[in-house]
């Protein structure tokens, strides 16, 4: 586990069953469900079972099987909201200047309407 790894965040809770979730998808290395806090009309956080703080932490220290499993959880979930069409944003944070609030890997799949411009502009110093 990485030494930042917190297992007080809340994701490890609801992985453990501590803090409910609304599950729209489980599978053997991953849970997805609802955010709290919808920033769209489709808003579904997706995480991986074992603790990783983040996608560089994942992509050093995942296994192959836990991968390919949350890339066809993306999937499952896409197709789950019929998102292939209309299309969808996949978006994962990390770290300070990332704004991540939860120190556990999530990827966000927004979608369900126009999702603008992927960004606000940023002042540049
Ligand atoms: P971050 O800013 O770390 O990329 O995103 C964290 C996300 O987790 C936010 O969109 C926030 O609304 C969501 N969130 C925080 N606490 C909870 C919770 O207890 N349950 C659920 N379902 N989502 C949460």
């Amino acid at each position: 586990m990485h030494k930042k790894y917190n297992k007080n965040n809340i994701f490890f809770k609801i992985i453990n069953g501590e803090i409910p979730c609304d599950k729209v998808l489980e599978t053997k290395h991953s849970l997805a469900f609802k955010d709290i806090n919808p920033r769209a009309k489709i808003h579904i956080l997706l995480i991986p079972k074992n603790p990783y703080l983040n996608l560089n932490d994942f992509i050093s220290s995942a296994d192959k099987l836990e991968k390919l499993d949350i890339f066809n959880a993306i999937s499952e979930v896409v197709s789950l909201y019929n998102l292939e069409e209309s299309g969808y944003r996949l978006l994962t944070n990390v770290g300070k200047d990332g704004h991540q609030e939860v120190q556990h890997l999530h990827f966000h799949i927004l979608g369900g309407q126009p999702l603008g411009s992927f960004i606000k502009k940023l002042e540049i110093n």
